[in-house]
């Protein structure tokens, strides 16, 4: 059984093609400053018949899509029309992330009209969590619309614990896993049932994301508006393009840059970097106590994978919980492997571990194609 899994960016789009008997990878590939998604899907058919890896498009089972976030739609949904006018309700929350699935999935199903579409929503791994940990202190009206935590990076999340139970063994692992990538996020998870997530209504909640506000005090909105005078309209831009740690630093989105400039000297720089450590301590701390401690604390993601400071940074001043870091063992972590980075009496193994959210989605569209036979 083949499946393909796109990922759709706001300027980007990426694919890889699976074969879901062994799970193995037949051909992946990708494009940047997308402005026809049709045009990208041409020409990743084409790559793939090229290569010989899909010879005839009758033989791609589905295509799955790693969705974000719709109105009552939860879990893992064939993407019919209802679904994507549901995805539609939801723009105003994921204005970043919706409009261009919806549109990706349109091109698509125009392209591919015979093949099922399936997602699996990013909030799926944590519809089962406990309810207190969904629910925001408002207005029940406001509830019922939908304002609560939903909890995004479910795919990824639901990878690391999975990954981390297969190579700990054990069963009703704690884990808590740190994806920090563009968007950033914490999640807690116990054995198998996601059990909160820092991000909350929407993917620019929780951490600072990479130029995406993160938290902030609701209360801002009105005082920006009433004493300011900025209308919605700017802040919600702000909010999206010119904040998180792109706001603080001033300097870039990538994380990279930043590293660099503060290494420079620039102040607002390293204030960014101390930032993000501090607000990925507070929601560890969160989940330790929620979950009485934990087995394993987990970096994965771009920056996770990648930048060993902002590991030390985190993992600093743990003691009293028991949790060690190996500061060597982190210093010589290369990107790719499977590792544990705590020292050997550490409580808590601390690890980094490549997240493949692809997989997670593949295997939840086969068994929905399964289930629907
Ligand atoms: P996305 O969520 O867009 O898939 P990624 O997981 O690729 O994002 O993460 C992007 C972030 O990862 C950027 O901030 C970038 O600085 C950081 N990153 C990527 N590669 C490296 C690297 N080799 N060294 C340090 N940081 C990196």
């Amino acid at each position: 059984m083949k499946i393909l899994i796109a990922n759709i960016g706001s300027t980007s789009f990426k694919y890889r093609l699976l074969d879901m008997t062994t799970e193995a990878t037949l051909a992946k590939g990708g494009f940047e400053r997308v402005t026809d998604y049709g045009d990208a899907i041409e020409k990743s058919l084409a790559e793939m018949k090229a290569s010989g890896a899909l010879p005839r498009l009758e033989e791609l089972a589905a295509v799955g899509f790693k969705t974000v976030l719709a109105k009552n739609v939860l879990g893992c949904a064939e993407l019919t029309e209802d679904v994507l006018k549901a995805m539609e309700e939801m723009n105003e929350v994921a204005p970043s992330h919706n409009p261009p699935y919806i549109a990706g999935i349109r091109k698509f199903r125009e392209k591919l009209p015979r093949t099922p579409m399936v997602g699996l929503f990013e909030t799926a791994w944590w519809m089962n969590a406990p309810e207190a940990a969904k629910r925001y202190a408002v207005p029940e009206q406001w509830a019922e619309w939908g304002v609560r935590r939903y909890g995004f990076h479910g795919a990824s999340h639901r990878y690391i614990a999975e990954r981390v139970a297969k190579l700990l063994g054990g069963s009703n692992l704690r884990v808590i896993s740190c994806h920090l990538g563009g968007s950033n996020s914490i999640g807690a998870t116990l054995g198998n049932r996601g059990m909160g997530n820092s991000l909350g209504m929407s993917p620019q909640s929780g951490l600072p994301h990479n130029n995406r506000v993160g938290e902030l005090d609701s209360f801002a909105i009105p005082f920006l508006m009433k004493t300011h005078g900025l209308t919605i309209d700017q802040i919600v831009r702000s909010m999206n393009k010119e904040g998180g740690l792109l706001g603080i630093s001033g300097v870039s989105n990538d994380v990279r840059d930043i590293v660099a400039a503060a290494q420079q000297g620039n102040e607002r720089a390293k204030l960014a970097m101390e930032v993000f450590a501090h607000d990925i301590r507070h929601w560890i701390g969160a989940y330790l106590v929620q979950l009485n401690g934990a087995d394993a604390i987990v970096f994965t993601a771009g920056i996770g994978e990648n930048n060993a400071q902002l590991r030390e940074m985190v993992c600093t001043n743990l003691d009293w919980f028991g949790i060690r870091l190996d500061v060597a063992k982190n210093e010589a972590y290369q990107r790719g492997q499977e590792s544990v980075i705590s020292a050997d009496d550490s409580r808590t193994k601390i690890m980094v571990l490549p997240t493949n959210e692809e997989i997670v989605v593949a295997r939840e569209v086969k068994k929905l194609l399964e289930n629907r036979k």
